[in-house]
């Protein structure tokens, strides 16, 4: 339950915590879970998220386990979503996480305003609440 993790990429690690971690077969095999609370996540929400893919790589490259598969619960209405990620999957996620880390040393952030702007520490100096201003 709730295992942290850092996942040395070479130039950059990622810090995160895994809300679960359960065995799934033999040889280190493991199910990852994921909570969810509010909207449930879709299956389309699974298979493309990032966060999922960043786990499995935790658990694969970091701690040395095989993640065959990987779930978001929704515990609105107390259903999991399964999903999984192929070696190619989790090659693009790091691209991915590798552009991304890119963006953010050239200070290029894109606002993605949304339902968690309301929350925001940020907000005063958000471009996408300047415009609106
Ligand atoms: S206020 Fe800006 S930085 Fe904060 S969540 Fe909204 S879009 Fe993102």
């Amino acid at each position: 339950m709730e295992t942290h993790f850092s996942l040395d990429l070479g130039d950059l690690v990622l810090e995160g915590r895994i809300d679960q971690i359960n065995p799934f077969g033999g040889e280190n095999a493991v199910e990852l879970l994921d909570y969810k609370t509010g909207r449930p996540r879709s299956q389309k929400e699974a298979d493309s998220s990032l966060q999922l893919s960043v786990y499995a790589l935790a658990a694969r490259d970091g701690m040395k386990m095989k993640p065959v598969r990987l779930a978001f619960y929704n515990l609105g209405d107390n259903e999991p979503v399964y999903t999984a990620r192929t070696p190619r999957d989790l090659a693009k996620a790091v691209e991915e996480i590798r552009e991304v880390a890119e963006q953010i040393r050239q200070m290029i952030f894109h606002p993605t305003p949304g339902f968690v702007c309301k929350w925001c520490d940020y907000q005063p100096v958000c471009p996408a609440h300047e415009e609106v201003l």
